[in-house]
């Protein structure tokens, strides 16, 4: 079978040039290094970390340069980049000139799998602008249910270059790819795929939505058993009618709707089948119930049906379904219910950093008071604020752009009541937490959802979700 084929690079004495140290870059330049090639690593930055990870790797005899990732040192025969290096960046220049192949850390997995002596993994692929990480983690429960050796892995903190090479045996491979990575990987073939939406986002780095958009659309390529798209995104159908693909493969579709056939879907309360099935025009398959998704929200509904339509292609039967739904439980920060007071729910969906992941979780409740504001990288939030008018209760502001959203809610929403904090201070969420308290009637739900990046105020999204938690559970410790 095609994606089972294990290339055989001769690595002995191959000029490689590694571009970025860091998570994928250390462990690529340390496994080339091992298998014989001259490995130079380029790093922009020059601080002490990159001294320290220099250090490193140059006790082991790679060669590393600090300061300078622009320029590409003579030799080169292969580049080896970090996914999130920008494809304009005069190194890449510099090597397309020369005609000097360029590979992500994704390729570089792909292209070494197998030759550590085991078996290569297929792989089972997940991209699209939202619900990536939460679409892994329940293809990852579902086919550890079905008693499968497999890990998840790629964009989601642990390196698939780790997981390709390492000890462990593994029966099948849950893949997060982001846009980046696959930009940078022209090879992988997986078994199945799924693009679980497409909005735009990373613009700047891609430079438009239709390379984004091809970006994406090559996870399908070469997949043998099923290309999964969302059938309410036609733009993630036309990618797989574009794709090339082996012969016999599949598109197969997930809606919230009632299936057709060749889609998984849902009837009256239950997720159903009727593409893995022996009658499809007839018949469909029971997988498990809307309440086994943990949470059954709209959206969350639909990663459950994504990763329930690979594992199937993959052969896994239903019970392992439901029984890896039931068992999968949401990252931190991703509609995480934190605290009921009183008759409020907080619930903590930091990680809705784009107005396209916001849209979904405001789409999740009907009565909402909503913490929002950050950066807004280019984003405009009229569509997203009319969308939601008529279940905002009210809304607290806060961060760099949050006059944006204030203006969308003028104009759209002008009876809602908004809180502007003015603030872009780390200690402005225990405000905004007491603001939104005040504002929120029995039933109703304060959700942090920024829409925006959280770089003005904290270190990242994670601490912005810990800030809010800390301030409802400091709340709830009070009115105790
Ligand atoms: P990713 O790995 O693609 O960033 P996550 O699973 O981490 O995706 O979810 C990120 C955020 O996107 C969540 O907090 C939620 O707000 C939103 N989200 C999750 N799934 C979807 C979906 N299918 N469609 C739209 N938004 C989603």
């Amino acid at each position: 079978m095609g994606s089972q084929e294990v290339s055989t690079v001769d690595w002995q004495g191959k000029h490689v040039t590694v571009a970025g140290l860091g998570v994928s870059g250390i462990p690529a330049a340390r496994a080339l290094h091992e298998r014989g090639a001259l490995v130079t690593v380029v790093n922009d930055g020059d601080d002490e970390r990159a001294r320290a990870q220099a250090a490193e790797l140059e006790a082991l005899g790679i060669t590393v340069r600090l300061g300078d990732g622009a320029t590409l040192p003579p030799s080169t025969e292969l580049v080896v980049t970090a996914p999130g290096w920008q494809p304009d960046k005069p190194l890449f220049l510099a090597a397309a000139e020369a005609g000097v192949d360029i590979w992500g850390d994704v390729e570089l997995a792909w292209r070494l799998r197998g030759t550590n002596g085991r078996e290569a993994a297929p792989w089972l692929a997940v991209t699209g602008t939202n619900g990536k990480t939460t679409t892994v983690r329940m293809l990852a429960s579902i086919l550890e249910a079905a008693g499968l050796r497999t890990a998840a892995v790629g964009n989601i903190g642990v390196s698939l270059l780790d997981a390709v090479l390492g000890e462990q045996e593994y029966d099948v491979l849950a893949v997060e790819l982001s846009s980046y990575q696959l930009h940078w990987a022209p090879s992988p073939r997986a078994h199945s795929a799924a693009v679980l939406n497409l909005a735009p986002d990373h613009l700047d780095w891609h430079g438009s939505m239709e390379a984004y958009a091809a970006d994406k659309g090559r996870v399908y390529e070469g997949n043998t058993v099923a290309c999964v798209y969302n059938a309410a995104d036609p733009a993630t159908e036309d990618l797989v009618r574009e794709a090339d693909v082996e012969e016999g493969c599949r598109a197969i579709g997930f809606t919230l709707g009632p299936p057709g056939p060749s889609q998984l879907g849902v009837v009256d309360g239950i997720l159903v089948d009727r593409a893995f099935v022996k009658n499809r025009q007839k018949q469909a398959q029971e997988l498990a119930e809307v309440s086994d998704v943990n949470p059954p929200a709209p959206h969350n509904i639909a990663n459950a049906l994504a990763a329930a339509a690979l594992a199937r292609a993959f052969g896994v039967e239903p019970a392992a379904v439901r029984d890896g739904l039931r068992a999968f439980r949401p990252d931190a920060h991703r509609i995480e219910h934190v605290a009921d007071i009183g008759e409020v729910a907080y619930v903590d969906d930091s990680k809705a950093t784009n107005t396209h992941a916001t849209e979904a979780s405001l789409a999740a409740y009907d009565s909402i008071v909503w913490i929002a504001g950050g950066l807004a990288k280019g984003a405009t939030f009229d569509e997203l604020v009319t969308g939601a008018a008529k279940r905002l209760r009210g809304v607290v502001l806060m961060g760099a752009d949050r006059a944006l959203i204030h203006e969308a809610l003028t104009r759209h929403a002008p009876e809602v009541p908004v809180v502007d904090l003015d603030r872009t201070d780390t200690g402005a969420m225990s405000e905004a937490v007491e603001h939104a308290a005040r504002l929120a009637r029995p039933g109703d739900t304060v959700l942090l959802a920024p829409a925006c990046a959280s770089m003005d105020m904290f270190t990242n999204y994670n601490k912005r979700g810990e800030a809010f938690a800390d301030a409802v559970r400091a709340r709830a410790g009070t009115s105790a």
